[in-house]
C-alpha cells in the first residue's frame, strides 16, 4: 500500500498532525504540509516512516505551485490548514479580519485543491477532505444547541468562511464527479492552539483526526458532497 499518497495541509501540529500520522499508519506516503520548513521537517521526522515534509503556505500562490510540482500522483488531499483570528460578531469584526480568515480558510483551499487536481486525477480513487467546523452549519447556528448559536463560539469571519468551504465542497463534488469523493468534516471541539478552550471538554485532537481518515478511506460506494461529524454522522448544512 506504500504507493498510495496523501497530502495534509497544516500538518505540523494540531488535528492535521494527527491526520498525517494516522494516514502514515494506514500505509500512505504522507506529505506533511507546513508553512515553516523547520517545523514541517520536525513534524515529518516525528511521524517517521512514510512521512515527507512539504513546504506549503496555502496563501502563497507561487509556493503552492512549487509544492504541487513536487507531487506526481495524489490519492488523498486533506485541506486542514485553518485559522481563527477573532471571536467577534460581524458588526465588530473588521474587513481585515474577514480578508485574513478567508485568505487561508477559503481561498487557500481553492488554491491548493486546484493546484493538486492534476495529481489527484492520476489517482484511481481520489479523495478530498475539507476540514470544516460544526460552527459552519447554518441549521445548527439557528437551532437550540447553545454551543452553536451565534455569540457563543467562533466569530463571524471564521464561521462564514467555513460555511463557504462547505458550499465549495458540494460544488467540487458535483463538478469533479466520479471517481472523486469530496466531503467536509466537522472534527468536533478539539484542544489545539486554535481552540484552547476545548480543553475544558476533553477535546482529544486524535479523535477528530480519525473522522478525516474515515473520509480519506471512503470506498467507491461511499458518499460525496456531504458534511460529516468526526464520528461519521451527517451534519445538517
Ligand atoms: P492548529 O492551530 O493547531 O493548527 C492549524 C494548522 O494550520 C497549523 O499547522 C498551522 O500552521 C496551519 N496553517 C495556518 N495557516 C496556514 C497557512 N496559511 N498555510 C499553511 N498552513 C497554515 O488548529 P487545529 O488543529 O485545531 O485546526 C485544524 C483545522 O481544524 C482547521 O481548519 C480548523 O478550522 C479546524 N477545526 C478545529 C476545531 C478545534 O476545536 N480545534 C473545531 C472545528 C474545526 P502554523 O503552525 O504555522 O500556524
Amino acid at each position: 500500500m506504500n504507493d498510495r499518497t496523501a497530502l495534509v495541509t497544516g500538518a505540523n501540529k494540531g488535528i492535521g498532525h494527527h491526520i498525517a500520522r494516522l494516514l502514515a499508519t494506514e500505509g500512505f506516503t504522507v506529505y506533511v504540509g507546513s508553512r515553516d520548513a523547520g517545523r514541517g521537517t520536525a513534524a515529518a521526522a516525528e511521524i517517521g516512516a512514510g512521512a515527507r515534509p512539504l513546504l506549503l503556505d496555502v496563501t502563497d500562490a507561487d509556493g503552492v505551485a512549487r509544492a504541487a510540482a513536487r507531487v506526481d500522483r495524489l490519492d488523498v488531499l486533506v485541506n486542514n490548514a485553518g485559522i481563527a483570528v477573532t471571536l467577534d460578531p460581524p458588526a465588530e469584526a473588521t474587513l481585515a479580519d474577514f480578508r485574513r480568515t478567508y485568505e487561508t480558510n477559503v481561498f487557500g483551499v481553492v488554491a491548493v485543491t486546484n493546484a493538486f487536481l492534476p495529481a489527484l486525477r492520476r489517482s484511481d480513487r481520489p479523495r478530498i477532505v475539507n476540514v470544516s467546523s460544526g460552527t459552519a452549519s447554518l441549521t445548527w447556528s439557528t437551532g437550540p444547541n447553545p454551543q452553536f448559536t451565534p455569540g457563543n463560539g467562533y466569530g463571524a469571519a471564521y464561521r462564514s468562511a467555513k460555511s463557504a468551504l462547505n458550499a465549495l465542497t458540494v460544488f467540487y463534488a458535483q463538478t469533479l464527479g466520479a471517481p472523486f469523493k469530496v466531503n467536509a468534516l466537522a472534527p468536533g471541539a478539539r484542544a489545539t492552539d486554535l481552540n484552547p478552550r476545548a480543553r475544558a471538554v476533553g477535546g482529544d485532537p486524535e479523535e477528530g483526526a480519525r473522522g478525516a481518515v474515515r473520509l480519506a478511506l471512503l470506498p467507491d460506494d461511499g458518499p460525496t458532497g456531504g458534511f460529516f461529524s468526526w464520528d461519521g454522522t451527517p451534519v445538517p448544512w
